[in-house]
């Protein structure tokens, strides 16, 4: 029997900085079976055997492929990770390594990617032919779909310039004025800081937000203007159809920021973008990840039929 008819369900994996989130999914994205760790960070032979143990965790004979989303930049076409965001995690075959492991077919991508992946497939950007994905959370994450392909490349989103001279970026990022120092959680939390105090974070601006506060209001349309001039130059440039904004500020957020920003984003975009272009909150929440992990390890199913 061909891999696939037995075994109708895929394990995916998405190696967080802080989490690791694995589950049973099926091809509608509905997860079966899920757990979640913490990821350690000490070293790539812990990462490697955390993803192993999340796996096995959850291995069963129904499970017919493993698919793994990590925030990292992959080798084209190998799709080896080359080098990982805030995980030493470096020049390592996954793909390979879970292939001998497990003995099964075995997806890699990149965390963000994998994230647009799940969206435009089963989430606010389903039925789209091109659209962009934004991830507002601590740092600033994106993936691409372009022309009916999911764009496999290293998208860094969070670093397009919209100030600049801004502020500095975080991280190992020396840039200045990035979408990820202004339209972040943490440029939000910076904010709410400045308005309410060294305790006020994000999520308490938003509530402030949403209970009216004028000031808590425009702050919040700043950042979603920052987000708009971001969307209009990447509309400019590669003319989706829609742009899905998910991550945990931005859809706590939710209309305060994506409101401002798709004003802003028709501002700057040329026709006919200016009037139909779209920002509209991602559907996934915090199991885009995951789903889009299985996602992968669905399309290497496929691949090994
Ligand atoms: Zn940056």
């Amino acid at each position: 029997m061909a891999p696939g008819v037995a075994a109708p369900f895929v394990i995916g994996v998405d190696l967080g900085g802080t989490k690791i989130l694995s589950g049973v999914v099926d091809r509608d994205g509905v997860i079966l079976r899920r757990r979640e760790t913490e990821s350690p960070g000490a070293s790539e032979a812990d990462i490697v055997a955390a993803l192993d143990a999340a796996v096995e965790a959850l291995l069963g004979d129904e499970i017919g492929a493993l698919g793994f989303g990590v925030p990292a930049n992959l080798e084209r076409g190998t799709r080896r990770i080359l080098r990982a965001t805030n995980l030493p995690f470096d020049d390592f075959d996954l793909a390979q390594h879970a292939r001998e492991r497990f003995d099964l077919p075995v997806g890699v991508e990149n965390d963000a990617n994998a994230a647009a992946l799940a969206e435009w497939k089963l989430g606010a950007g389903r039925g789209a032919s091109s659209l962009l994905v934004l991830t507002l959370g601590t740092g600033v994450g994106g993936g691409l779909v372009l022309e009916d392909s999911l764009y496999r490349g290293w998208a860094e989103v969070g670093h397009i310039v919209v100030q600049a001279g801004g502020p500095p970026c975080q991280g190992n990022c020396h840039g200045r004025g990035h979408l990820e120092a202004l339209a972040s959680g943490t440029a939000a939390d910076a904010a709410a800081r400045e308005l309410y105090g060294p305790d006020a974070d994000a999520r308490q601006l938003v509530e402030r937000g949403r209970a009216g506060d004028a000031a808590a209001v425009a702050r919040l349309a700043e950042i979603g203007g920052y987000l708009g001039a971001a969307i209009g130059s990447i509309a400019n440039l590669v003319d989706p159809e829609l742009v899905v904004v998910g991550g945990g500020f931005g859809e706590a957020a939710g209309d305060l920021v994506l409101g401002p920003a798709q004003e802003a984003a028709r501002r700057e975009a040329l026709a006919p973008a200016d009037v139909t272009l779209r920002v509209v909150p991602a559907e996934l929440g915090s199991e885009a990840g995951l789903v889009g992990a299985a996602l992968v390890a669905f399309e290497a199913l496929d691949r090994a039929r």
